[in-house]
């Protein structure tokens, strides 16, 4: 089975990078025009991109063309392989050293194989700064390298990023195709339609849904909001739960995190957390540069659960509209609460749903901003029980 497989509902995406790997790899029937050495993997979240840049690492790498068996292949997966450099942006913004870093990297000859390939994750993270530092080396790129950037959409990078690298687009996969990936990796099928429905075609969504019971919960409780808003009391309240658990999964996870890190950096130091010697005077600068470092990443992990409890509950009033457009014979995306659903589209109308499903993207596009989340939560719980 080639490593392809991985990949789901992207038959297109398949054909273009098998074509790159075979024309890296000067196979037969090679196109000698499909394999360039810079590359914008595009499509929404939860869709594959990152997952693709990395089987077209390994495809570039195996001797196979991506066998999806060899040691290579497996290195290759488990971010085990000295020539394939994987970067996910920990900041809302990649920084002028992490930058330089890349092109440190970049810079390299490769160890095993014909190529070293850079895959940055989240590459709408660059700046101006940090992104013009990248062009350079895309630019006037050394003879083995292979950038991979990837982004929800094309534009967002620079329009010179842009015009340098050849664009991969991924769609968004079926439910079903979501659903039947769930099942081949031991879903029961009723979970795996259920997960696969509630998170429209983001893979990392379903999977935690249908392997994670206090997901599912939670994912519920979201859900019981739209019918528990009435008086100014009642949305205030519902905004503070919104932000308060959001913000203790956040910590529950960082915590760990930045614990393990910061052993880590001590150990290499020789230092002991708490410790008073010299080795400890020593580490503490880089200690408090990865403080702060961590204190921004957990802002972003608490800014992304609330991005995720709102595309929850967008799920529901979409639901809503389309009982009102469509009527009863409507597919619905949460269809366990069909009942409450269709109690919801028959005590108001399509226009003041529409306007309820804008009020929840204005609050998401806040959320990228700096304004505080429990201002913007409590002002869109005021809207959605007022529309
Ligand atoms: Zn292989």
């Amino acid at each position: 089975m080639s490593i392809w497989s991985r990949l789901v509902g992207q038959q297109r995406v398949v054909e273009q990078l098998q074509a790159a790997v075979a024309s890296a790899h000067n196979f037969a029937d090679s196109n000698p025009n499909a394999m360039t050495h810079a590359w914008l993997f595009t499509g929404p979240p939860g869709a594959g991109r990152s997952t693709a840049a990395i089987l077209f690492a390994a495809a570039l790498v195996c001797e196979a063309g991506g066998c999806g068996e060899c040691a290579t292949c497996e290195a290759v997966l488990m971010d085990r392989y000295p020539d394939v450099e994987r970067f996910i942006p920990q900041q809302i913004t990649i920084t002028r050293d992490e930058a330089e870093n890349l092109m440190s990297l970049a810079s390299l000859m490769p160890a095993r194989s014909p190529y070293r390939i850079i895959v940055v994750e989240d590459a709408d993270r660059l700046s101006d700064v940090s992104g013009n530092m990248l062009l350079k080396s895309i630019e006037e790129p050394a003879e083995s390298v292979v950038w991979i950037l990837c982004t929800p959409s094309m534009d967002d990078v620079l329009a010179t990023i842009r015009s340098r690298t050849r664009t991969i687009t991924l769609a968004t996969p079926s439910w079903q195709e979501v659903r039947d990936l769930l099942i081949a990796e031991g879903i029961s099928p009723a979970i795996a339609a259920f997960a696969a429905r509630a998170s429209a075609g983001h893979i990392g969504k379903a999977r935690g849904l249908a392997t994670n019971e206090a997901s599912r919960l939670r994912r519920k409780e979201i859900l019981s909001i739209p019918r528990q808003l009435g008086d100014l009391g009642s949305c205030f309240k519902s905004a503070k739960e919104i932000v308060e658990r959001a913000t203790e999964e956040a910590n529950l996870e960082m915590d760990t995190l930045d614990e393990n890190e910061k052993d880590a950096l001590m150990q290499s130091y020789g230092a002991t957390l708490g410790g008073r010697g010299k080795a400890e005077r020593a580490a503490r600068p880089a200690l408090k540069e990865l403080e702060t470092r961590q204190k921004s990443r957990r802002t972003r992990a608490v800014r992304d659960r609330l991005d995720g409890a709102l595309v929850d509950l967008m799920t529901y009033y979409r639901d809503v509209l389309l009982l009102q457009m469509v009527g009863e014979g409507a597919e619905l995306i949460n269809e366990e609460l069909k009942h409450e659903i269709m109690e919801t589209a028959h005590t108001s109308t399509a226009a003041k749903t529409r306007a309820r499903l804008e009020a929840i993207e204005k609050a998401r596009r806040q959320f990228a901003s700096n304004a505080q989340p429990l201002m913007i939560l409590e002002t869109l719980t005021i809207e959605l029980a007022r529309a």
